[in-house]
């Protein structure tokens, strides 16, 4: 079984359609992949229809941008339900921190010199609810300002940067707390990626873990070999689940191909174990997985 549990379509800013991605996932021989966009449950039905069609397996998810003593860190939730009451308001105060930062972002830049307008940002998002820094980046692109997404971060939109912008944004804990309350599981992204490594120690962990957290995402590209062994060792020792992915976005991101880092099935068997129970214990209508 090839399993990916990490991937992002145009419902938010990747590069391919829902339903582009569920093919892709095939002709790459992947049996189950997770649509993880960001914030938003937007690409879901596209890719159910797809994953069926298909014959791939779909966990539908989210990633979605927490904060933990002033850093960021992005919690994969798996198999939540999104009309659950608190965990629909809180996606909805994310999205409208999106949508204000918007207008930061573009007034910065727009006053460093450079020529963009909300407008133009708001097309290249197209049906995407959570409009991201990536979208302007895309646009610089299109104006021939940067010759990438990666320029375009590390000269203008990432931190400290001239169109660098803050948002709202989710205590950690919090997130997690409403994501086993609508019937999901809590993963944390990439966590000793930048930006989220110095919070992400092992007491920080296991209180995590204690708050209902499930499991990390262990074997992805952010990660070297050495940060690799450590997590998994972490993970088996706090009881963690320990997953893998390639946080695919299409052309959005070089060296992220689908199917690029893996999860293993026995991993993947228990977080559709802690989702029945997360369900049941939550007495939620919780999305069920599309098996193959
Ligand atoms: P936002 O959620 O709008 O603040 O933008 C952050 C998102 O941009 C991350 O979740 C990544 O998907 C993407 N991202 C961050 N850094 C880069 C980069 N250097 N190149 C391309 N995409 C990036
Ligand atoms: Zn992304
Ligand atoms: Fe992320
Ligand atoms: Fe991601």
């Amino acid at each position: 079984m090839r399993i990916d549990l990490h991937v992002h379509s145009t419902a938010s800013d990747g590069t391919l359609r829902p339903a582009e991605v569920i093919r892709l996932a095939r002709e790459v021989g992947l049996d189950v992949v997770a649509l993880t966009d960001h914030d938003s449950a937007a690409g879901w039905p596209e890719a159910i229809d797809a994953a069926a069609h298909e014959g791939v397996g779909l966990v539908p998810g989210m990633e979605v941008s927490t904060k933990l003593r002033g850093a960021g860190v992005h919690v994969l939730a798996y198999l939540a339900d999104p009309g659950e009451p608190g965990f629909a308001a809180e996606l909805a105060r994310i999205i409208d921190g999106r949508e204000g930062r918007l207008g930061a972002i573009v007034g910065q830049l727009r006053d460093a010199g450079v020529d963009i307008t909300e407008a133009e940002v708001r097309a290249q998002a197209g049906d995407a609810p959570a409009i991201g820094r990536p979208h302007v980046a895309d646009v610089m692109v299109g104006k021939g300002v940067v010759a990438d997404r990666d320029e375009a971060f590390a000269g203008w939109l990432g931190y400290g940067r001239p169109g660098f912008a803050v948002r709202y944004s989710t205590p950690t804990e919090e997130l997690i707390r409403l994501v086993v309350r609508a019937g999901g599981v809590a993963v944390i992204a990439h966590p000793w990626g930048r930006g989220s490594r110095r919070v992400l120690d092992r007491a920080t962990l296991a209180a995590l873990r204690d708050q209902g957290l499930s499991g990390i995402e262990v074997d992805h590209h952010d990660h070297s070999a050495d940060d690799r062994a450590a997590l998994a060792a972490l993970a088996d020792d706090l009881g963690l689940l320990a997953t893998g992915s390639s946080d695919f976005h299409g052309a959005g991101k070089v060296d992220h191909d689908l199917g690029s880092n893996l999860t293993d099935p026995a991993q993947f068997r228990r977080l559709l174990d802690l989702a029945a129970d997360h369900a049941a214990a939550s007495g939620r209508p919780v999305p069920a997985a599309v098996l193959a």
